[in-house]
């Protein structure tokens, strides 16, 4: 009985200073919501907590101690992330800038379930909206996906639900395919080179690796989204706007220009992450920018002025105005 009352004494006390320790040094965890592991956003999430953990690992003898750690996991994307940040259980994630708009406003799928503590970080890289035929399945425009098999991707995703907008303008529903598929980002690329489905949707940064493999590995090709209903969709929606993917640029057997509608990719947090946090984040980013722009093609022409203004609805939060203020960017 005396051991064991020494013992939990010895435990407690253990714990007692191990908390003091950790609050001395501080340390956070944060984690980063991303995409699927073959996407663009895996390596936005991934390339903010390098930049994050760059001066302040264990043991640097000079950088700043923030006591960040830093986390971005693969998940199921953009409206999958904005509704793990309202939960709590994410501090920040990438999303695409429509689903910022319509979480932020409560509307589209976010209807009844508003989130006006979202809050904007910047934005990133732009993601145009991609629709691609499979080799062999006879689709050369959106008509042609009448009877078809099409992967409108994983509920969650930034693709799903712009898939869904589109089909609504087009007045298509899942009950004109021959079945619509779920497939994440990550699955669906094999599917369609091995025929099991005849077109995937893909809301992706380029160039991009799952991309190329569709159309260079499997002679894949994109469909033109270039139609009234696309260009009624740009008019009336500020997150919206056109895109090209140049023909052989990015992928060696993409033969001809591919128009499409696209939006961009944003940085997002919630109202109840702290300043100092979100601070120390924007931070370890924009003065590692020229590092960080080195980690994905898609980043090249990341500008902090456009950075800290385009594509953000909701507002930004207060800690990425301080450190935006302090550089006289605002
Ligand atoms: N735009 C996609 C989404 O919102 C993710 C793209 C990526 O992973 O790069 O789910």
């Amino acid at each position: 009985m005396y051991k064991k009352f020494v013992s939990y004494i010895s435990v407690a006390f253990l714990a007692l200073s191990l908390n003091s320790f950790s609050s001395s040094q501080a340390a956070e965890f944060i984690s980063i919501g991303t995409g699927g592991p073959t996407g663009v956003y895996f390596v936005v999430g991934n390339s903010v907590c390098r930049m994050v953990h760059k001066e302040a690992a264990e043991g640097r003898k000079s950088g700043r101690k923030h006591g960040l750690r830093c986390a971005a996991p693969s998940t199921g994307g953009s409206n999958y992330n904005i509704g793990q940040i309202k939960e709590g259980e994410l501090q920040f994630g990438v999303a695409q800038s429509d689903w910022q708009h319509h979480a932020y406003n409560g509307t589209s799928k976010w209807e009844g379930n508003q989130y006006s503590d979202l809050r904007a970080v910047f934005s990133v890289h732009p993601e145009p909206f991609q629709l691609i035929a499979g080799k062999d399945s006879g689709i050369s425009s959106w008509d042609d996906l009448k009877g078809k098999v099409v992967n409108i991707g994983n509920p969650g995703s930034g693709q799903r639900g712009t898939m869904e907008v589109l089909m609504n303008a087009r007045g298509m529903s899942v009950s004109d395919f021959k079945q619509a598929t779920e497939l994440t980002s990550s699955e669906q690329v094999n599917a369609l080179c091995d025929g099991k489905v005849d077109a995937i949707a893909y809301t992706v940064g380029v160039p991009n690796g799952a991309i190329g493999q569709a159309i260079d590995g499997c002679g894949a090709s994109f469909i033109n989204l270039d139609s009234s209903a696309e260009k009624k969709l740009v008019n009336d929606n500020p997150y919206y706007a056109f895109a090209n993917i140049p023909a052989g640029t990015f992928y060696k057997s993409q033969s001809s220009d591919a128009t499409t509608f696209g939006v961009m990719a944003t940085f997002v947090s919630s109202a109840s992450v702290s300043d100092e946090v979100v601070y120390e984040v924007v931070r370890a980013v924009f003065e590692n920018l020229d590092d960080f722009k080195k980690l994905h093609p898609a980043f090249t022409n990341l500008d902090p002025k456009q950075m800290i203004t385009n594509a953000l609805s909701a507002p930004l939060h207060d800690g990425a105005v301080k450190y935006y203020k302090e550089m006289g960017w605002m």
